[in-house]
């Protein structure tokens, strides 16, 4: 980062490229440029064996087998891969989602449910989080799509719960682990989840390049949405994307072995964070206490509008209101999923730790809300006294 940038922590809206991560990616930007598919040159076999390691590096992650990894551009598509393709055949079928779901997930649900299928959304607790035992599946119950870990608040869902339930019922279980994949733990041999979408650049990884894992053998069979040269198994056709997906193995083959540590660590830092701004008259938090990605942290403080006190800690740290993905104004629907009141949700600041988070920055970073608080907090008495 240069120097004279302020801090980061916005990284659930997307991750720094890991130094290593790019040093892997560079040949494939440069003179090694096949296309995978051009079988006849070892140009082409060089792309393909780089591509197939990348897909055994992801699939490590997961605990998956290479065959199970399917590359996307993104969260996004991995979504609505999952989800279209696999109830779009079916327009009468039936699928649960829950309210604080990714936009990328709620909207294709909201486009098929249009088209004549059936979507149940599960209200959340005031911490965001869903009760396994409401799924209420039924026979036509085609597909459950519920997060990993919330993006705006950071709450967790009971996966493992939910994933045994849909399994002794045969139906399809995804989980959108965009946010917090090798941070929190998702063993596939050991949760029987049916499809799982992941985000390269939440992860230290570059923007543009994701993956779908498809469980062989599992009740979730999705229809290709691109069709063509019939790459990635024929579930995604399209020139694959070498330099992305070897940067996406790499950064997976990183989280594998050093997410877990480095949870810990980020963790002990959000949570030094949390106590410092949790000291500031009117402050509260959001999401739930225990269950939670390890970097997010979500807070407001009453009275103060975040977006002014974004205007004030900009030259210093790099935050947001919410998800990136729904800028623009739109208001958060985590937030009012919570219950928060219009004020409540309009005082929210989404704070995101990551890799090169520090002490020192956090130490920071809350003598800086301390100062901006007192400093909005004096000028709105002001301006209350004003005659
Ligand atoms: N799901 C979640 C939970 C996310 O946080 C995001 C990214 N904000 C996405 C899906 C979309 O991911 P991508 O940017 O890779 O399309």
């Amino acid at each position: 980062m240069k120097e004279d940038a302020p801090l980061y922590l916005d990284n659930h809206a997307t991750t720094p490229v890991d130094p290593r991560v790019f040093e892997a990616m560079t040949p494939w930007l440069t003179h090694a440029f096949g296309n995978p598919d051009s079988r006849s040159h070892r140009f082409g076999r060089a792309a393909r064996e780089a591509v197939e390691r990348a897909r055994a590096q992801v699939a490590g992650l997961l605990r998956a087998r290479s065959d199970e990894i399917v590359f996307t551009s993104g969260a996004t598509e991995s979504n609505s891969l999952a989800i279209v393709g696999t109830l779009g055949g079916s327009r009468e079928a039936h699928a649960v989602t829950q309210l604080t779901e990714h936009r990328s997930v709620l909207e294709p649900l909201e486009e098929l449910r249009r088209l004549g299928a059936r979507v149940d959304t599960l209200a959340v607790d005031r911490f965001g989080q869903i009760d396994a035992d409401a799924l209420g599946l039924s026979d036509a119950t085609r597909l459950v799509t519920i997060m990993l870990a919330n993006n705006e608040i950071g709450t967790t869902q009971p996966v493992a719960a939910i994933a045994s339930l849909c399994d002794s019922r045969g139906v399809a279980f995804h989980v959108d682990a965009a946010q917090g994949a090798g941070y929190l733990p998702l063993d596939l041999t050991r949760i029987p989840v049916s499809l799982v979408s992941l985000s390269a650049h939440k992860m230290y990884g570059p923007q543009g390049i994701g993956a779908l894992f498809v469980r062989r053998f599992g009740p979730a069979k999705p229809r290709p949405m691109l069709r063509g040269g019939g790459q990635e198994h024929g579930l995604r056709s399209g020139t694959s994307n070498v330099a992305g997906i070897v940067g996406f193995g790499v950064a997976a083959e990183l989280m594998e072995r050093e997410g877990a540590e480095e949870a810990v660590r980020i963790r002990g830092l959000r949570d030094a964070l949390a106590t410092r701004l949790g000291a500031l008259p009117g402050a509260f938090r959001n999401g739930h206490p225990t269950d939670n990605h390890p970097g997010t942290l979500s807070v407001g403080f009453a009275g103060v509008a975040a977006d002014r006190l974004l205007v004030e800690l900009e030259p210093i740290v790099a935050l947001s209101t919410g998800s990136a993905c729904s800028s623009g104004g739109r208001p958060s629907h985590v937030l009012e999923a919570l219950g928060l009141t219009p004020t409540e949700r309009r005082a929210t600041i989404r704070i995101g730790l990551g890799r090169w988070t520090t002490h020192a920055e956090v130490d920071l970073v809350a003598a800086a809300f301390e100062h901006a608080i007192g400093a909005i907090r004096a000028s709105l008495d002001a301006g209350a006294q004003e005659p």
